[in-house]
């Protein structure tokens, strides 16, 4: 096992709640009945109380991911994040559904210190919207951002589903030139993808081809760049370097703690895994089992994760750093399998830096699944 390390510098918190199912997830999610929001914050703030009782946070980041965050109540974030110690530098964001927006919580938010909102617009489509199985539309789409600019939100993330079934490259295209009109400073971009225990999983056979599915996402980057936008990992971009400090963590495989109901984190070289399941999760905590199901992160493991998650990120790895931090010359261990990739031009080096090229985003995972 390694040594503790020095401090940690990332804070995740599941909220576990949804007011309805969206067609296509298969996240854990419940409908929470009365009282059982106040119930998960009670039992959150213990977790949370363990963390920061034990381990040395030194936050840059918070996120509040789900679910919907969205539907915490004043009192409910002002006692989440009374328990964590961070200053005005710390990324704060908060996940929101555009129809939770409103003047009132967007002060909240602020006042909380929340800084950063990842808002699930998904699409500028009212029938795509309604295929997917969204509780908001267009309009709330177009109100939710502009409250949230009128509240005084500088850094706002938008999100964007493409890949439906019958959906046209002119469709994406007019989603996305609604978004810039918006001017969010972040954007995710998600392919559509239905496992088989979502509602939509009927319509599996009816999504795009890969094909059609390639050119999407080469449309999207390619409007995005022709508007001064930066790619900065396979499906992020942002305007004027407003990356996610929070997910860039995660590609840079910092360590972080994850509190609440399905949520991971990766403390000391032990990865862990909350119960995805409110009551087991509620009794794990109540009865002291803090980190559960966890794995020892084995360095072997932690260097095939290192680099496939740095090779998410457009600008890749140093192959120096990865010296330092492996003791391994990346080129000669790995000589074989560059020089495959180099060849099909799906993989780069330059200055220093091995990356994936522009040819091998769309079939990252052809590439990357040679290093695991
Ligand atoms: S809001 Fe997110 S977590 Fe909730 S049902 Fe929709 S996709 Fe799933």
């Amino acid at each position: 096992m390694r040594k503790e390390i020095e401090q940690i510098r990332h804070f995740y918190i599941h909220v576990p709640f949804c007011l309805s199912k969206c067609g296509y997830c298969s996240f854990y999610s419940k409908e929470p009945e009365a009282g059982e929001i106040d119930n998960y914050c009670r039992t959150l703030i213990k977790e949370i109380a363990y963390y920061r009782t034990n381990k040395k946070l030194a936050l840059e980041s918070i996120y509040f991911g789900g679910g919907t965050p969205s539907l915490l109540s004043k009192t409910q974030i002002e006692s989440i994040l009374n328990e964590l110690t961070f200053d005005s530098a710390c990324e704060v964001t908060i996940e929101a559904n555009p129809g939770d927006v409103n003047p009132a919580l967007a002060d909240v938010w602020l006042q909380a210190g929340i800084n950063r909102i990842s808002i699930g617009l998904q699409s500028m489509q009212p029938e795509e919207l309604r295929i997917l199985g969204r509780r908001h539309g267009v309009e709330e789409n177009y109100a939710a951002v502009n409250t949230l600019r009128e509240s005084g939100f500088t850094n706002i993330s938008f999100d964007l589903i493409y890949g439906l079934p019958q959906q046209s490259l002119a469709d994406v295209k007019y989603s996305l030139e609604e978004y810039m009109k918006l001017s969010p400073e972040h954007l995710s971009t998600y392919c559509l993808s239905l496992a088989d225990d979502c509602r939509l999983a009927y319509l599996k056979k009816q999504l795009p081809d890969d094909e059609t599915e390639s050119e999407m996402y080469y449309m999207i980057r390619q409007v995005l760049q022709q508007n001064g936008w930066q790619q900065y990992e396979l499906s992020s971009f942002s305007r004027n370097n407003r990356h996610s400090v929070h997910n860039s963590a995660y590609w840079q495989s910092r360590e972080y703690v994850g509190c609440g109901p399905s949520a991971s984190g990766y403390i000391s070289g032990i990865r862990y895994q909350n119960s995805a399941n409110l009551n087991l999760w509620r009794e794990q905590v109540l009865s002291g089992r803090f980190m559960p199901n966890n794995e020892e992160i084995d360095e072997t493991l932690r260097e095939k994760e290192y680099i496939i998650l740095a090779l998410r990120t457009t600008q890749g790895f140093k192959s120096a750093d990865f010296k330092k931090e492996f003791k391994i010359d990346f080129r000669e261990k790995y000589s074989e399998k560059l020089v495959k990739f180099q060849n099909l031009k799906l993989l780069e080096l330059a200055d220093g830096y091995i990356r994936l090229t522009p040819e091998g985003y769309f079939i990252s995972n052809e590439v990357l699944s040679e290093f695991v």
